[in-house]
């Protein structure tokens, strides 16, 4: 589950670089050689830590969208038709 964001700045809804932590557990397979293949793994936990506007290549005007309702809502603050931006990403 992922949240959706948005940037009340410029409007921006689909470009953000996204700074995340996880940590995870896995079973390390090393051959013989010294060969790693990592298997089993497992995200135990994780975390956003930074979230930035692509556009505006800060997080100060970035927030976090709840729901579909309050994405209909930002749609119309901006004057943007709500179409294009939401086809295919549900
Ligand atoms: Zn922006």
């Amino acid at each position: 589950m992922t949240n959706r964001y948005r940037c009340s700045a410029c409007g921006n809804r689909t470009r953000f670089d996204v700074v995340r932590s996880w940590r995870t557990r896995a079973f390390y397979h090393f051959t013989v050689g010294g060969d790693l293949q990592v298997e089993d793994e497992a995200v135990l936990d994780e975390s956003v830590d930074e979230v930035s506007c692509r556009w505006c290549g800060t997080g100060a005007s970035v927030s976090a969208i709840e729901d579909e309702t309050d994405v209909a809502l930002v749609g119309s603050e901006v004057g943007t038709p709500r179409a294009p931006d939401a086809a295919g990403e549900i």
